[in-house]
């Protein structure tokens, strides 16, 4: 199999690096000037106070520290995720946990006004997401592989790929992983983000859900499919995630 060239394989994006079938990372050693300086919006879109940080927290702190700007769209506040707690309760606790978790990662949190356990799909929804992700312009989306156990997360993702569809596909559409086999299922990443440096800030991103306790429920399977990703792709620490072949009217990656 031949070599895939760096732009055929990023897209504008320059974000990602792939495997492709090589079974090698490839990634973009030397960018251009002009793609090296452009600054991006990365929308990162998640079903609950958690998940955006759990999926790619790593790859936030990544973006974000080379000066990228990256907002995170929590569908809920989480409302239904604190036994003895009311969902008012639940979703003020869980909504502050979001903000220092963004604090963390330096990115910027948005709350699309879903509840918890009861994410709906329909016409007007679609469309007042629609306008959320319009409003922000992103360059890339990342947000939930839609076959998931959770619905609320398989509401995420098509929520994010109706956008996507009819916005016009005008950014890059990646899907990433959270609880692999738990939630996340049949999920085999087609790009991967190297997080050897950041999964420090991840970590710390994550404990910040302390409501939610990280250290027994959802960092130790994390961390385990970080460094499962890692052995994929030749590092030490990664994220896994499938990029949407038709990005920019795109076919799949052309090889050189
Ligand atoms: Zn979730």
């Amino acid at each position: 199999m031949g070599n895939i060239t760096r732009r055929d394989m990023l897209g504008r994006s320059s974000l990602l690096m792939a495997s492709m079938g090589t079974g090698l990372p490839l990634t973009a050693a030397n960018p251009e000037p002009a793609e090296a300086a452009r600054k991006l919006k990365i929308v990162v879109v998640g079903g609950h106070p958690d998940d955006p940080e759990s999926g790619c927290g790593g790859t936030i702190a990544h973006y974000a520290g080379e000066g990228h700007e990256v907002v995170i769209v929590y569908l809920t506040r989480g409302e239904s995720g604190i036994k003895g707690k009311t969902m008012q309760e639940a979703a003020a606790i869980r909504s502050a946990e979001a903000g220092k978790a963004c604090e963390i990662l330096h990115a910027r949190p948005i709350f699309a006004g879903q509840i918890d356990g009861h994410t709906e799909l329909n016409p007007s929804l679609y469309e007042a997401f629609r306008k959320i992700l319009d409003v922000e312009n992103p360059d890339v989306v990342f947000t939930h592989w839609p076959i998931d156990t959770h619905r609320d997360h398989r509401v995420a993702s098509l929520l994010t790929y109706d956008a996507w569809l009819t916005g016009g596909k005008k950014f890059d559409l990646y899907y990433f992983e959270v609880e692999q086999g738990e939630q996340t299922q049949i999920f085999q990443p087609t790009h991967y983000v190297d997080i050897s440096t950041t999964l420090s800030r991840k970590q710390a991103a994550c404990f910040a859900h302390a409501s939610q306790h990280p250290e027994t429920d959802f960092w130790p399977q994390h961390e385990a499919m970080n460094r499962f990703r890692g052995m994929e792709c030749g590092v030490k620490n990664a994220e896994g995630f499938v990029r949407h072949c038709q990005n920019h009217g795109m076919d799949a990656p052309k090889r050189g």
